[in-house]
């Protein structure tokens, strides 16, 4: 039998994740928080997917992150801030060959895993696939995308891609994968922060084209001196363009802030500055961008990590 994939997290992605392998005949393995959960998830017939206005239920089992059964193969679906505890919790559980993908946003939290559990082969992913949950247990695939990954150490791709093209989830192996997470991570810096502090949809920004330029030559700055020169090319052009393909848009940062869920900003803006100081790197717009989003954060009684 093929090695089951242990699914850590059934929000949004998890359960893109999970319920396409299990259609596809794959094993798979989904990890609820607690008990609690469980019992709740237990409750419902499965996981269901929800595609094209119709939905279908996988019965995938459950388990919490204290049963015995070792873990080879682990993805893990949390947000940036739970990954690193979430994982910690399951390190008994690795087996020695153990491989774990990161399906995170931003940068730090794949560092901060890795760090965790040593021995295990950690696989970062990109991702343009768009989801959300519209009740528990249920989510509903928005967004067609592509998945990258890539493991910056080890340029060798896995064999379990395999799984992921029986089960038609769009991906590439990447040997690049530091650079996408870091171009990624710019132009959220770029876009997000701005939509929250201006309260528009992308295209808002529009009108605010000289703030957004400024912050682009920054990021660009920041990406030559972290070693990511092909990170920083045309980023400005990018940014432009993205706003105007998604101007109808909101963007997660905004949607996370409106339906006052905590934000990822540690691992986006949030890191974007610590890596500059590191470098005693001077970037006043991005420092100013951070200060203004942490106190628009607190004034609204959110986390502002
Ligand atoms: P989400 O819907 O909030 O799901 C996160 C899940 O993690 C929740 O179900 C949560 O459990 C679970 N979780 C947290 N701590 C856990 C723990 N210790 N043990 C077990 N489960 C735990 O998040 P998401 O939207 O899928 O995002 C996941 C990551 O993918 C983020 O970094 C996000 O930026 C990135 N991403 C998302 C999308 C998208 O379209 N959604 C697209 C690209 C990238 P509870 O249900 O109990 O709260």
């Amino acid at each position: 039998m093929s090695t089951p994939w242990h699914i850590l997290g059934a929000g949004s992605l998890g359960t893109l994740w999970a319920t396409r392998l299990a259609r596809a005949g794959l094993p798979v393995r989904l990890i609820v928080r607690d008990v609690t959960r469980l019992h709740s998830y237990n409750a419902a017939d499965g996981l269901t997917l929800v595609e094209n206005g119709q939905a279908n239920t996988y019965a995938v089992p459950g388990e919490t992150p204290d049963n015995p059964e070792p873990i080879r193969r682990l993805l893990v679906a949390c947000k940036a801030y739970d990954a690193e505890n979430a994982v910690a919790r399951l390190a008994p559980r690795l087996t020695p060959d153990a491989e774990i993908i990161l399906l995170q946003n931003g940068l730090g939290s794949q560092d901060a895993v890795a760090a965790r559990v040593p021995h295990a082969r950690c696989i970062s992913a990109s991702s343009t696939e768009g989801a959300f949950r519209d009740g528990d247990w249920r989510v509903v695939f928005a967004g067609h995308g592509f998945t990258w990954l890539g493991d910056a150490a080890h340029p060798v791709a896995p064999i379990w891609l395999d799984d992921l093209e029986a089960a038609k989830i769009p991906h590439e192996w990447s040997t690049d994968i530091l650079t996408r997470l870091w171009r990624k991570l710019a132009l959220n810096c770029a876009i997000n922060p701005l939509t929250v502090l201006h309260n528009c949809r992308n295209g808002g920004l529009q009108a605010h084209h000289c703030e957004v330029a400024t912050l682009c030559a920054e990021l660009a700055e920041l990406l030559q001196r972290c070693g990511q020169p092909a990170a920083a090319e045309n980023l400005q052009q990018e940014v432009e363009r993205v706003i105007q393909a998604t101007a109808a848009n909101y963007s997660s940062m905004y949607q996370d802030v409106a339906n006052q869920r905590r934000t990822e900003i540690s691992y986006l803006l949030g890191h974007a500055c610590k890596v500059a100081a590191r470098h005693q790197l001077n970037l006043p717009h991005l420092n100013q961008l951070q200060q203004r989003l942490i106190a628009h954060l607190r004034s609204l009684g959110l986390p502002s990590d």
